[in-house]
């Protein structure tokens, strides 16, 4: 378990190893309980469930989804995952819960399928470290299996951050999923440092425009052009752009005009619980 409570002080000094302060300790109990309390989430409970944001075209109609986790704990209540992915990042736990998330995404599609919607396409978050992990692929291949589901309708965000870590893997990994069909997108573009050399050589399908871009895209004149670079870049490399976090009409129009292909934010439709996604899919 000592690595446990290192990975707890890790949490809270970071780069400043020192031993615990008296009002550093009902923090590090918390951390220290918080890895127990998601290895039992995982293992043996229903307190994580997806929800699921619409992305619409042009003319604002749904085309796909991405899946989001959230996490209903029995005492904290409901926890989002922008408080513990990063700490499950730290470690394995990340590959465990993100097997889950892709069990259950799946599960949902042949679920809503089995009822006779028609099935949109789903994007599922991928955290850098699952995907360099070496068994992804034959664990999504296993899982597209089991649920009948073909590759296409299966898109994976992975975050830019991951892609230097380790580059080769990452587009020997990439190429494996594009055999699947499935569509692979660099997730918060722009805030990375990804060189555009890489860009070339990964197999990727489109780049998602990140928040703080979109956030002001029509009140600072920087962050328009640079709205406006990654979509020209995008259409120059012959990729697609899915702006994230349009929240206001005028964004939109700025972003349509600009020739931004997908879009996704409050304005539209917030991430959704599974049983209020049926309303915007069509009955065979
Ligand atoms: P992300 O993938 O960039 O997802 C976008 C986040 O922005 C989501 O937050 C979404 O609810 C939120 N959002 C969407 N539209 C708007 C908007 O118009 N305004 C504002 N202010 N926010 C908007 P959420 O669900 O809390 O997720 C946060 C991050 O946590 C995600 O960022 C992603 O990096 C990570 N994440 C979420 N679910 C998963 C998952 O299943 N697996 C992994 N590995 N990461 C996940
Ligand atoms: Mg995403
Ligand atoms: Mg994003
Ligand atoms: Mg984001």
């Amino acid at each position: 378990q000592a690595d446990i409570a290192m990975y707890s002080a890790k949490q809270l000094g970071r780069d400043n190893f020192q031993f615990f302060k008296p009002e550093m300790a009902h923090k590090a109990l918390r951390q220290f309980n918080f890895e127990q309390e998601i290895r039992h989430a995982i293992n043996q409970s229903d307190q994580f469930y997806m929800v699921y944001q619409p992305k619409v075209n042009e003319l604002k109609e749904v085309i796909s989804f991405e899946s989001l986790i959230r996490w209903q704990h029995p005492v904290e209540g409901l926890i989002m995952p922008g408080e513990f992915i990063p700490l499950t990042e730290e470690s394995d736990i990340i590959i465990q819960l993100g097997e889950k998330v892709i069990e259950m995404t799946f599960a949902q599609l042949q679920h809503w399928r089995d009822a006779g919607y028609t099935l949109l396409p789903v994007s599922i978050n991928i955290s850098g470290r699952h995907l360099i992990s070496g068994n992804i692929v034959p664990f999504i291949k296993a899982q597209l299996e089991k649920f009948t589901l073909d590759g296409s309708l299966i898109e994976l965000e992975i975050t830019e951050s991951v892609l230097l870590s380790d580059i080769e893997q990452c587009i020997a990994v990439m190429f494996e999923f594009k055999k699947l069909n499935i569509t692979l997108s660099i997730d918060d573009f722009g805030t990375g440092y990804s060189s555009l050399n890489y860009l070339k050589r990964l197999p990727i399908d489109i780049l998602k425009i990140d928040r703080s871009f979109v956030d002001e895209c029509t009140t600072s004149v920087e962050d328009g052009q640079i709205v406006t670079t990654i979509i020209n870049l995008a259409q120059n490399l012959g990729l697609r752009t899915v702006a994230e976090g349009v929240e206001i009409e005028e964004q939109f129009e700025f972003l349509e005009k600009t020739g931004c292909n997908l879009f996704q934010g409050y304005y539209f439709y917030k991430p959704l619980h599974a049983h209020n996604v049926i309303n915007l899919l069509i009955k065979r």
